[in-house]
Order: structure tokens, then sequence, then C-alpha cells
């Protein structure tokens, strides 16, 4: 079978040709100084990105390793958690938390909606022993944001920490890490930064750090330790790795990274997600569908989730669509896997008209199925959009 022409799916995202050749550039000696130099200042310049002064730690696996990390770090038998449950990522959060022997507390939402900051406060203020917060700012699996600009500064009040996967909302919405009180946080290279899956970006600041150093089941002596990584890396005068990191992972991660300082900076980047979220999201309801979002409100930058129309499969759609007009999207995950279509708009998929592309793709091949959509309409919507949105920004 041929490649794709278009992948426009929830992650991993196309990378761009700058991202490509450098994922085939030289492999370096990881001690050699040029190598070493650039694996200090990507920190730095992902730091700069997160609007963090804390620690950047960058660990050599696909975001789960760094949240799995997380997870047992800050967790001992009976640490209190509040997990904040709106997705299917948060869902797996809670099962890794209370396999380490977490008491958690969980508070869940329709998975179309986002948690409404109001009720954590209640919530912890009930409990009063609460010792961490767990939240997932951007569940791109059905394509919901939730408000932890909000969220942080309350769990702090009441003394927790505030412990954020920011996966796909890197890059594609704000994530302000010092101003929102959040003292540890996930990201990861592969979504809206559009670098290659392979890497972990691990924030921690210093109330995370102490808590960590006070639990005697956060892993020591492990590839899954930060507090390695603390004593040897971070604390010291960062020249020893713990283990070779992916020396291409890292080439190709950098240059994903200085491709968006150098287009305008974080803040186009996020101005660019948002436009394609609302282009696409224009489309799809002119074309007579529905939105997964309870509120458009909850909407994530990162993807669109569209709920499926009555008489089709989300399979069945979607390899209709890879097949007839080489079109990769993606559906559901997990419990929402038949329920919903997602159009990712992350990385290069966020700019240009390559909404046109996936609300066409998924209308047209509704269409071809039998489903009445009406695709011209939906297709006027995103351009007009688009349009407004090119303007404006010539004109900023
Ligand atoms: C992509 C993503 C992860 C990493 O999970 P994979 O399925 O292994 O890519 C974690 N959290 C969120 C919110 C994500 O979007």
């Amino acid at each position: 079978m041929r490649g794709p022409d278009f992948t426009l799916t929830a992650g991993p995202t196309m990378a761009s040709d700058r991202v490509r050749a450098a994922l085939g550039g030289p492999v370096l000696f990881d001690y050699d100084p040029v190598f070493l130099e650039r694996f200090r200042s990507l920190e730095a310049k992902i730091a700069d990105l997160l609007h963090t002064e804390q620690d950047v730690v960058l660990m050599q696996g696909e975001a789960v390793l760094g949240l799995e990390a997380v997870a047992r770090a800050l967790t001992a038998p009976g640490t209190k958690w509040l997990n904040l449950v709106s997705g299917v990522y948060a869902m797996w959060f809670g099962d890794w938390l209370r396999s380490f022997g977490a008491e958690v507390v969980t508070h869940e939402v329709g998975f179309d909606e986002a948690i409404d900051p109001a009720d954590v406060d209640r919530i912890l203020a009930e409990h009063g022993d609460i010792e961490r917060v767990a939240l997932v700012h951007s569940e791109t699996p059905s394509g919901i944001e939730n408000p932890l600009r909000e969220i942080g500064p309350i769990a702090h009040r009441h003394g927790a920490l505030m412990v954020a996967d920011v996966v796909s909302a890197f890059g594609g919405c704000e994530v302000r890490v010092d101003d929102w009180k959040v003292d540890l946080c996930v990201a990861g290279p592969q979504k809206c930064l559009a670098g290659p899956p392979g890497m972990s970006i691990v924030v921690v600041g210093p109330r995370a750090w102490k808590a960590m150093e006070a639990n005697p089941s956060a892993p020591r002596g492990s590839f899954m330790s930060l507090l390695d990584w603390k004593a040897r890396w971070v604390d010291t005068d960062k020249s020893a790795f713990l283990y070779t990191p992916s020396v291409s992972d890292v080439n190709g991660v950098d240059a994903a990274v200085d491709e968006v300082i150098e287009t305008g900076g974080i803040e186009a980047s996020i101005a660019r997600h948002e436009l394609a979220g609302r282009a696409t999201r224009a489309g799809v309801k002119a074309m007579g569908l529905e939105l997964w979002a309870r509120d458009e409100r909850y909407a994530a930058n990162c993807v669109t989730a569209v709920r499926c129309p009555e008489g089709v499969g989300t399979a069945q759609v979607l390899a209709h669509v890879r097949e007839r007009y080489g079109v990769m999207l993606s559906k559901g995950y997990g419990p929402l896997a038949e329920k919903l279509f997602r159009l990712g708009h992350m990385g290069p998929a966020a700019r240009s008209f390559y909404p046109l592309v996936a609300v066409t793709a998924l209308g047209r091949g509704l269409a071809d199925l039998g489903v009445k959509v009406d695709v011209g309409a939906g297709a006027e919507a995103v351009a007009q959009v688009i349009s407004e949105g090119a303007a404006e920004a010539a004109t900023a």
C-alpha cells in the first residue's frame, strides 16, 4: 500500500522538511561538545517556550515514559491524589496511581466537557488532605481542553502539588507553567510541536523535587528515575548523561523547536492552531455534522472531534477516506473509538488550507457512504475563517 498523501491525525503529526533533515543528520558521540551543547540549549529553549524557570528533564522515550515516571515518583502507598478525569488519558493515569498504591479521589465529568475549577476548589476543601492534583490539559482523544490556568492556583491554595499532562497542549495552546503554579508537567514533541515521537519533556519545580526526595517509593537507579536525572544531571554541571540519549531524536526535536522560534515564536504557533481549530469546527458544523464537544468553549486547538453520524462506522469511514483519497484521519481512542472522528490540525497541519483537506475528506467520504452532508457549505465555511485569519495575521 502507498503511504498517505496527507496525515491529518491526532498525532504523531507530519514532520516538516527541516525536522526530517535533522533526523537524518550526523549521529554524534553524545559527549561531543556540539551534542552536549545542543542538548543543554534544547532544555533552555523548551523552558522559554513553556514560560518556566523550573528544571527541564528530557527523558528518552515517548511521553508515556515521562507520565509513568511522574506517577511513580510522586506516589507511595496511601498518597492521596485528586484525579480530574474528562477523557481517556486521565482515566489511564488514574489506573497507574491506583496500581502504585495511591488513594485516588476521582472527579469525572462527561468526556465531551471540561473540568469546572469550582468543583476542584470544593473537592479539595471537602477533603482537606489531598496531596496532589492531576489534570490532562488537552485531552487529545476527545479534543477537549481543560482550564489548567485556573486549576493550578486552586491546587496551590489548598497545599497540593499540581501535576499536568500537557503533551498535546504544548505548542498549540498557551501553557504558562510558572504563572499557573504547575509543579510538574509532561509535554511531548510529536503533537503540536511537530517533532518526532520518542521523547518525554518533563518540567519539575522545587516543590515536586522535594516531594520525590521524601518518597521512599520513588524510582532510583532506574531508567524511569527522575531523581537519578536530578542527582547526575540537573544538580551537576550537566556533563554526565544517565544513558545515551537518542541522538537523532534530540536533533529532530531541536529542529522542531527552532522552527517554532524562527516562525513567529510560540505565540504565532498557538495562533495558527487556534485558527485551524476554529476553521475546522466551522466547516464541520456547516456540513451538518455535530461537534463532539458539548460546548465549543471546551474544544481544543490540537484536534477537532466530530460525532460519528448514524448508519456508518468510524473504521469503515476512515478506511474509505484513506484508500480512495489518500487522507489519513483518526477515530476515537479507547472507549471513544466508535463514537467519533478526529481531524488533526497540529504542526504543519495547522497551516494553510490543511483544515480544508481534512473537512472535505471526511465530508466527501461520508457522502460516498450515503450520509447526507453538505460538503460545499463545509468547504466554504473553512475557507472563510482561514481567509479572515490570514488577513488579520498579515496586518498584525
Ligand atoms: C499523545 C499523548 C500522550 C502520549 O501518548 P501516546 O498515545 O503514546 O502518544 C499522552 N497524553 C496526551 C494528552 C497525549 O495527547
